[in-house]
């Protein structure tokens, strides 16, 4: 349930044509409230698991601050966040460099997966992730299942965007 709760909020992506830019980061599951929801009952249940549960949503919303930013307080319909992954100029005239793709998802894509940043940052955890696994909750080995979908749904799609703006 925990680690559910650490990916469940991208599942957003779905609804992305609700919302501001069709970016599923900017619905409210992508800011700091549900997390606060999830916390704020597991403690009047008295339930430890969801109170962890409402970290783990928390923490995925927090990192996601990091790369390309978040909707994070909702209300003000703002992307806020570091998002490292873009320059000043780049995140001024955003508009325009998504107009050089012919599906705006490769700007993002294409960034990442050409950062050698973020892949030795992927590798990294992918290697803490199978270590903690491993020798802490042997019992849960199978959910790494859940990471091989996800990384399968991502690469098909970076493999399925190249094709397109190749073309
Ligand atoms: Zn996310």
């Amino acid at each position: 349930m925990i680690v559910l709760a650490s990916v469940i909020s991208d599942f957003d992506i779905f609804f992305s044509k609700y919302a501001k830019d069709e970016n599923h980061r900017n619905l409210i599951t992508h800011s700091v409230f549900p997390s606060i929801i999830i916390f704020v009952l597991g403690i009047i249940f008295y339930w430890p698991a969801l109170i962890i549960s409402g970290f783990s949503y928390f923490i995925h919303v927090f990192i996601d601050l990091f790369d390309w930013g978040t909707n994070f307080f909702y209300f003000p319909k703002k992307t806020f966040g570091p998002r490292l992954f873009m320059s000043k100029e780049e995140e001024e005239k955003l508009p325009q460099y998504l107009d050089q793709y012919k599906n705006p998802t490769s700007f993002f894509d294409f960034k990442y997966y050409n950062s050698k940043v973020a892949l030795t940052i992927e590798a990294l955890l992918f290697i803490l992730m199978m270590f903690f696994i491993i020798f802490f909750a042997f019992e849960y080995i199978l959910i790494v299942i859940i990471y091989f979908l996800g990384l399968y749904f991502h690469l098909s799609r970076h493999f399925h965007l190249k094709k397109i703006e190749n073309n």
